[in-house]
């Protein structure tokens, strides 16, 4: 994707120019082939993965056997060997790290090295670490001498300074990095991005400088400075991007959708049975500006499990119905389009049967459409929602198909953001003539830096507080491993139901359906989408468990004998899913065991008590999210975390979790242990289009970022196509591109 300069280009060397025009054409393609660097500008940017200083010794101790390592070492001792199997000698070193760590170096050939490897001389060497007869070695190292002032080793231009180490791909050792990192810095004009006041304004240096200061740092103080800068720019293209993407938004005019005082949804006001929070009274006004506006709301809503933000949404759709337009509600899985359709047309009551005997006169249709409903039920859905008739439109991807056509679709609901790609949203946008609004509704709480980042182009509402009536949970870490625990929770769960109470247990996975206790070698086919789970390796663990295995266990307890068990999971065919459901609800089921079906949405206020197997399995936002199923109604809820883990880590996730019950702390936690493509998601995937120095996942970057965005927008009101900003302008076409291949590599 290298950018060509054109002929007669009098700006000479850039940072779009390939490398090619530096570089001998096979080094550039190795560039090109092991670390996606095309471009002067991509190497420039590409991070060391560390830095020697050339003052001390490496420590041995932390090099690892097998490791391509780079150490500065100091030559101890030096031999020549006569070999006895053939003729000739070889040459031998004893590298010392002054803590009286040792490494041995050999060289078949001793030519060119004994007069350079004296006792004495420090040097840097890089090699792979071995282990020979219980003694460490470096394998055909490289290595450049330090002291040595005008040698042909390209360390001469790092004398005084920190020695950047890159990760090395085949023939890409670090020095080779280091010398086409010289070249390119020395030779290309780096354009500044912003003007001298705005960076300077938040205390950052300069752009060129701060690609020095990465590169080649006299000191760690001044490496930092250059990295804070590097960061900035990325935040800064990041947000340029979204800023102009919400400009672009707001200038495409969308039917305004006021609310009146006579429709559907004061007559839904005036039948709440319960008054709305502050919070939701707050983001409810911040959606009605978003829909009169005239432009087409792009909103997220973010709030822990049971916040309410099901009634403020269910609120703007009775709006847009007000209003003659449809609303379509998207949820992830099929058992919560059925939940919502189910939560909704009680809320609604009578409101549900616009137009049927006995509804009101303001009422509306409510229809729900998946994937799964038999295609009489979905060929009348389907009319009710091309006539307009269905002012409420609730369902799974299957709307977002081709064969759905809305009559007038006003405004789109998503629900758990994370299951959804930016694509999916864009598709059912397309569905409308003029855009639609967009409330997007997530419970896992997202911190402010991927908030900003990753959702920048949505303005963000927050209900913290949850209604009063919300029960607390009180959440235990169960050691499966300590005598006693497992009957003392099994007998838990029965006292529970004796006092009328519901339980769910949660398994990792859905196991087979022949197997006993002993669980199935299927691997968990659901298992944390989002990446959560990464912080163990998967053989040192105990197999996991699935639902048929425990209920299984479950059925044979006499603890529990004589209780209604049922299981649910994503297998089950949506009938007997909706039906479980429905039953569990109802109170016909005692102890329902399923799998993270349940995770999101299921409101059935009298389960009480939650017992999750295998707990570690589970991210940590994700157990926060599970364990908000219980504690609904008027009894105060109870989650048992069992795991058989002993790993410490893993310990001291669950017991943060049971130790917290703020939602935003642990999604902080959740991130710090993922990686950052997993975050990105859908929207910034890819070798080439991921950040380099940016930390989404850090709090520390939280600053930079909000820095960043302020000056977008800045930017971008003043000069919508950055006009007067062409580097600016050349990184953002850069990252857009990159973006755009990443998408179409995905296809
Ligand atoms: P969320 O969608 O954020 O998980 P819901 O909107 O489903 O939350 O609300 C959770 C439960 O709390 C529901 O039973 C809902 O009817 C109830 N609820 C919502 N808002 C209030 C309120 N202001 N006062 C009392 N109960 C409320
Ligand atoms: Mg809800």
């Amino acid at each position: 994707m290298a950018r060509t300069v054109e002929p007669g280009e009098p700006r000479g060397i850039v940072e779009s120019t390939p490398l090619t025009r530096l570089l001998s054409a096979r080094r550039a393609k190795e560039f090109s082939d092991l670390k996606g660097i095309e471009t002067v500008g991509d190497l420039l940017e590409y991070r060391p993965k560390g830095y020697l200083d050339q003052g001390e010794l490496s420590d041995f101790r932390s090099l690892t056997v097998g490791e391509q390592a780079t150490v500065i070492a100091k030559v101890l001792e030096a031999h020549l060997v006569k070999m006895r199997s053939r003729r000739g000698s070889l040459f031998t070193a004893t590298l010392g790290d002054g803590r009286g760590g040792r490494l041995k170096v050999t060289f078949f050939k001793p030519f060119g090295h004994v007069d350079k490897l004296r006792p004495g001389v420090r040097a840097v060497f890089n090699g792979v670490v071995s282990e020979f007869n219980r003694e460490r070695q470096l394998t055909h190292p490289d290595y450049a001498l330090l002291e040595e002032e005008d040698g042909d080793s390209g360390l001469a231009r790092y004398l005084g300074y920190l020695l950047p180490i890159y990760v090395e791909s085949g023939p890409l050792r670090s020095s080779l990095i280091r010398s086409a990192m010289m070249v390119c810095l020395d030779a290309t004009n780096i354009a500044e991005p912003v003007p001298a006041e705005m960076y300077a304004g938040r205390g950052l240096i300069g752009h060129r400088e701060a690609l020095w200061a990465v590169q080649r740092p006299a000191t760690h103080a001044e490496k930092e400075r250059g990295l804070k800068r590097l960061r900035y720019d990325e935040a800064l293209t990041l947000q340029v991007i979204m800023a102009q993407r919400r400009r672009r938004a707001a200038a495409v005019a969308t039917p305004p959708v006021t609310e009146r005082g006579d429709g559907i949804l004061a007559a839904f006001d005036a039948r709440l049975p319960f008054q709305l929070t502050d919070g939701q009274r707050a983001v409810a006004a911040e959606i009605a500006g978003d829909l009169m506006a005239g432009s087409a709301m792009q909103r997220l809503l973010q709030g822990e499990v049971g916040s309410g933000k099901t009634v403020v949404a269910l609120r703007a759709m009775l709006a847009a119905v007000d209003a003659g337009r449809q609303a379509a509600l998207l949820a992830p899985t099929e058992v919560l389009a059925a939940q919502h359709f189910r939560s909704i047309t009680t809320l609604l009551g009578d409101l549900a049967m616009g137009g049927l005997f006995g509804g009101a006169s303001e009422g509306t249709t409510v229809v729900l459409l998946t994937g799964s409903q038999s295609t009489a039920s979905r060929r009348q859905a389907l009319a009710h929602v091309a006539s307009g008739a269905a002012g409420i439109v609730i369902g799974t991807h299957a709307l977002i198909q081709r064969k759905v056509d809305f009559a007038d679709l006003g405004l789109v609901v998503v629900d758990e953001q994370h299951r959804f790609g930016v694509e999916q949203r864009d598709a059912l946008r397309d569905k409308a003539d003029a855009p639609p609004h967009t409330l997007v509704m997530t419970a896992t709480p997202i911190p402010r830096t991927v908030a900003m980042t990753v959702f920048g182009d949505l303005d963000v509402s927050t209900l913290r507080d949850i209604p009063r009536g919300r029960q607390p949970i009180s959440t235990h870490v169960v050691d499966e491993s300590l005598p006693g625990w497992v009957d003392r929770t099994w007998a838990r769960t029965a006292e529970e139901v004796r006092r009328g109470h519901q339980v769910f247990v949660v398994c990792p996975k859905i196991g087979d359906e022949c197997a006993d206790s002993a669980a199935a070698e299927e691997e968990a086919e659901w298992l944390d989408p989002q990446g959560g789970e990464v912080t163990e390796g998967r053989m040192s663990r105990p197999e996991a468990r699935g639902v048929y295995a425990v209920a299984a266990d479950l059925q044979s307890r006499p603890a529990l004998a004589g209780l209604r068990i049922a299981i649910l999971h994503g297998r089950l065919d949506s009938e007997t899913r909706d039906a479980t459901m429905r039953a569990f609800t109802a109170g016909e089921i005692d102890i329902l065991v399923a799998t993270t079906v349940i995770e999101v949405g299921v409101d059935v206020p009298n389960a009480t008590m939650m017992i999750v197997i295998d707990a570690d399995r589970f991210g940590v936002s994700q157990l926060h999210q599970l364990r908000g199923r219980v504690g609904r109604g008027a009894a105060a809820g109870l989650c048992l975390l069992a795991t058989r883990s002993t790993d410490e880590r893993t310990r001291s996730r669950l017991d943060a979790v049971a130790a917290t019950a703020d939602g935003f702390e642990l999604a902080q936690l959740d991130l710090e242990q993922r990686r950052e493509g997993d975050i990105l998601g859908a929207r910034q995937s890819g070798r080439s289009s991921s950040l380099r120095f940016l930390r989404i996942t850090h709090r520390d970057d939280e600053e930079i970022i909000a820095w960043a965005r302020e000056d977008a927008h800045a930017i971008v009101a003043a000069d919508p196509d950055l006009t007067a900003y062409p580097a600016l302008r050349e990184r953002v076409a850069t990252r857009l591109d990159a973006e755009q291949a990443a998408y179409l590599e995905r296809g």
